[in-house]
């Protein structure tokens, strides 16, 4: 179930971003502010969601530490997506509950 969770924020992170050009074409810029201040709560969200019951590292954290050092949104949003063991210890996210 956080694991489906952890997806759907992953999504209305991507929507989050539309929206914000979308505000951004009409001009709107407190409406934009209102959303981009939203991308850092989703990304919290993201991090403390999903924890490892194994070793107990956030796989989260290591995400989004690895890209952004990478500056790669893209690939940040495909690894949440495609999510299933934990990058450290390795074992399956799913048992966890
Ligand atoms: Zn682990």
């Amino acid at each position: 179930m956080k694991m489906i969770i952890y997806r759907c924020l992953s999504v209305l992170l991507v929507i989050n971003m539309i929206v914000i050009v979308y505000f951004l074409t009409l001009a709107n810029v407190r409406a934009a502010w209102i959303c981009i201040a939203l991308i850092p709560a989703i990304l919290l969200l993201q991090i403390f969601i999903v924890r490892c019951n194994k070793c107990g590292c956030s796989p989260g954290l290591r995400l989004l530490a690895i890209w952004t050092l990478l500056m790669d949104f893209e690939l940040y949003f495909a690894d949440t997506l495609l999510l299933r063991k934990c990058p450290k210890c390795g074992s399956n996210l799913k048992e966890n509950r």
